[in-house]
């Protein structure tokens, strides 16, 4: 059995937590208590379908601690679904809203089901049985859902609309990732992928390197991966190659430029899962490679935007000697045990939780000005939004320098350090 087939993503997220507990001789009580969630949710949903036939899917949301604040957290819709990614991811949240200093604690949800093959009105089903399922376990104090993996603002929106449905009253801060007018924040659709370039911008502030000398290879391309793309390209940077998944042949799929992609160009040729229409991309001179390709492109930069387990012992060999940065914009991209050898290729690493906390960032200001029902501008949010990313950026880099670690060991200190003095402030530890 590969590696990739044995990856289990809870087992990976607590082993990473007993080093990391191990390396700042965290007490044993905060160890127990942090190492698995507080709280988990499994539950049907009974959807009729457009036939008239009944289909029943599998939901969950798991709180892993609120001792900052609220759960928060996306709800990913996916075919492979388990319970134990949903355990990691609700983890990595705990890690990433307490390493950008924000008063919540870590959750998330999902769906085993796959939106390709749902029609708009059995997604609603799906949105609306969700929160049947627990609402009385999220909302404005307790859990905020967002989007994730395949959920979008609409999805969102229905599931407001239940949970005020249900409660009697409006609740806007109950979820985040809420259409612009009816909640949302401006700044939220393109928050992940900008926060990634905020961090990577910083990241090559300090390694000496511009911007505009560099290129990169982007694994996905759906919301997180064309943001990034954007204000990369905006910096100077160059993106030569995207990869994404296809539906249609059940496999992914690289699109190659080295005169740099035109994002507009490809983004007109993408459905709104991020898959690019492979025959268009060809009449328009991409050249197109197994999908794994991303990861060998002679560029100095890898941005991961897909998901978990894409960078690992199998594949690590392939990746080009002159990357230098790898900002990972996806959640766990880059498996444990595939650390050590970017460290002795000396890259540089950028982990998950710092640099794609823009999304959960954004989802904060989001619930803050839902809660007090006025709304900022775009440049407002943007600034405050590079603000908070830098000072997070910063503080891990200074405490990576301060005790020789790599970025990812300092941002697990850092946030495991926050979150264990608040478990100990409460008396929980
Ligand atoms: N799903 C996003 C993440 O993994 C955003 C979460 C949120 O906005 O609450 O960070």
């Amino acid at each position: 059995m590969s590696k990739k087939q044995e990856f289990n993503a809870f087992s990976s997220a607590q082993a990473e937590f007993d080093r990391i507990a191990e390396l700042i001789g965290l007490e044993d009580g905060a160890r127990q208590l942090l190492r698995n969630p507080m709280r988990e949710y499994h539950f049907n949903i009974p959807v009729r379908m457009d036939d008239g036939s009944f289909q029943v899917f599998q939901g969950y949301r798991v709180q892993h601690n609120d001792a900052r604040g609220p759960c928060k957290g996306g709800i990913r819709f996916h075919p492979q679904e388990t319970v134990d990614t949903v355990r990691a991811l609700s983890m990595w949240m705990t890690w990433k809203c307490a390493v950008v200093d924000l008063p919540l604690g870590g959750g998330k949800g999902g769906v085993i089901c796959d939106p390709h093959h749902l029609s708009p009105r059995e997604q609603e089903a799906i949105c609306r049985g969700w929160v049947r399922q627990v609402f009385s376990n999220v909302g404005p104090v307790r859990d905020i859902p967002a989007p994730d993996v395949m959920t979008t603002s609409q999805h969102m929106l229905w599931m407001l609309d239940e949970y005020e449905a249900i409660n009697g009253g409006h609740y806007p801060g109950t979820i985040t990732g809420k259409p612009v007018g009816m909640g949302g924040s401006l700044g939220r659709t393109q928050a992940t992928g900008y926060g990634v370039v905020y961090t990577l911008r910083e990241a090559l502030k300090e390694l000496g390197i511009k911007p505009q000398d560099t290129t990169a290879s982007v694994q996905g391309f759906g919301n997180v991966s064309q943001y990034a793309i954007e204000l990369y390209g905006r910096l100077g940077g160059k993106t030569v190659s995207v990869s994404c998944w296809d539906q249609a042949e059940e496999a992914s799929f690289c699109f190659v430029k080295p005169e740099g992609i035109d994002l507009t160009e490809l983004q007109g040729i993408t459905d709104h899962f991020g898959g690019i229409d492979q025959a268009r991309a060809k009449d328009l001179g991409y050249k197109i490679l197994p999908g794994e390709s991303w990861i060998s492109q002679d560029v100095d930069i890898l941005l991961p935007a897909a998901l978990e387990n894409q960078i690992n012992v199998d594949n690590v060999n392939m990746i080009n000697d002159r990357v230098k940065v790898i900002a990972e914009g996806a959640n766990g991209p880059t498996a444990p045990a595939a650390d050590p050898y970017l460290k002795e290729k000396g890259i540089f690493v950028i982990p998950d939780f710092l640099a794609n906390a823009g999304g959960v960032t954004c989802s904060y200001f989001e619930q803050v000005q839902s809660n007090m029902n006025y709304f900022w501008e775009l440049g407002e949010v943007l600034s405050k939004l590079d603000v908070k990313m830098t000072a997070a950026y910063y503080a891990v880099s200074d405490l990576a320098r301060k005790h020789e670690v790599t970025m990812r060991d300092a941002g697990y200190m850092l946030a495991i350090n926050r979150v264990a003095m608040a478990c100990r402030d409460r008396g929980w530890a």
